[in-house]
């Protein structure tokens, strides 16, 4: 089958044929029906090494860890799951009974150090092929909703929503502001999530003029870049600042720019991996702020997220590539040239 293989630190994937997997006892073999591109993919291949990445990270394996398909083949022991199917991937996979896992919380696993691998597509062989393998346990039900839109759900929609349900108290309540920084694939969902979810004024920025305006339709204030920007957000606020913050790219002037805006008591989450530092201070931070990162989400988050989209309010934009293209799919999100997240369908006439 034909696949987008991760074969060294800071080398671009490889379209290549390898082997149709098979499923080992408890696992389930998937017909990928679409594999979303997540910019953590680039940092996979491009920033990390051996001396920065976890262990478990290195190459070589199959990229895609935001995928969807439907049921092909049962591993031994798999029972209730109907052949043909649509279900949504849950990624992250820990060791599956520990403290973190039995709460379907896999990315906290307390074993998560003596795993092989850290998700599908990170670490062990993802959806950006024909075929996937994944534990039964991570298969989270489609029903009738189609499943190609639904691929970036499970990260450019967990991620998000896990990071606000965290921040619900900080939004809950009239009168209150939340911000999105970076308004790609993971931020245009949390425009969407936060619509929904609260009652908030979205302010939003990112520096591409197209981006914004999608952001205007999914129901945010815009705001451009610029020498003023933290004096504009600020006003849009009546001068209290936002109550709640996501930076989705996590570099030092974009953290610099949310904390700059924070109202007191209120909760700014990085979720950009980019690295950016911040310096704190009792004096400079808002009384009570919080700082924090967030990795990915649970299974319980992921099945919310199904419902909100069942129930149309959460719609990815998608960008659809076939399975020859997928690696135009990774320089596109590179160059920053893709006007929605970029999903691959290795099977176009399903
Ligand atoms: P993306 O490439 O689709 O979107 C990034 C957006 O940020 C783009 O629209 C880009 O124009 C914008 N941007 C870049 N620099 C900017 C700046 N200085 N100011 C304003 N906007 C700027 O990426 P994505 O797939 O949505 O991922 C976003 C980030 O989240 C990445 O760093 C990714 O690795 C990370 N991520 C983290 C988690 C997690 O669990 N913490 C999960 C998935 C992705
Ligand atoms: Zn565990």
């Amino acid at each position: 089958m034909r696949a987008v293989v991760f074969e060294a630190w800071k080398t671009f994937p490889t379209l290549k044929d390898i082997d149709k997997p098979t499923p080992g006892p408890g696992e389930v073999l998937l017909k990928v029906a679409g594999a979303g591109a997540c910019h953590s993919d680039v940092a996979v291949y491009k920033d990390f090494e051996t001396a920065t990445a976890p262990p478990q990270l290195a190459p070589s394996y199959v990229l895609g860890h935001e995928n969807s398909g439907w049921a092909e083949e049962l591993g031994e022991g798999v029972e209730g799951i109907a052949l043909g199917d649509a279900f949504l991937v849950y990624g992250p996979i820990g060791c599956g009974h520990c403290v973190a896992c039995s709460r379907g919380e896999d990315t906290y696993c307390a074993n998560a150090a003596t795993m092989p691998y850290l998700a599908s597509g990170l670490g062990r062989d993802g959806g950006m092929a024909e075929y996937i393998v994944v534990p039964a346990r991570n298969l989270v039900p489609l029903g009738d909703a189609d499943p190609i839109k639904a691929a970036p759900l499970s990260d450019a929609g967990l991620t998000p929503y896990h990071a606000i349900k965290n921040s619900l108290p900080n939004l809950a309540g009239g009168g209150k502001f939340a911000l999105v920084v970076g308004l790609g694939g993971l931020g245009q969902v949390a425009v969407q999530i936060l619509t929904a979810l609260t009652g908030a004024t979205v302010i939003a920025t990112d520096s591409k003029a197209d981006a914004m305006t999608r952001a205007r339709a999914h129901g945010a204030i815009t705001v451009e870049s610029g020498p003023d920007q933290a004096a504009k957000i600020r006003e849009i606020t009546g001068g209290r600042g936002v109550d709640a913050a996501f930076d989705f790219v996590g570099i030092a002037p974009t953290i610099a720019l949310a904390s700059s805006v924070m109202a007191t008591k209120s909760r700014l989450t990085v979720v950009g991996i980019a690295g950016g530092k911040y310096e704190w201070s009792f004096f400079t931070s808002p009384y009570e702020s919080t700082l924090t990162n967030t990795y990915w989400g649970t299974i319980e988050d992921l099945y919310e997220v199904v419902a909100m989209y069942k129930a149309g309010q959460i719609t990815p934009d998608v960008e659809i590539f076939a399975m020859e293209d997928a690696l135009e799919a990774y320089r596109k999100l590179e160059a920053g040239e893709l006007s929605g997240r970029a999903v691959v369908v290795p099977h176009l006439a399903h």
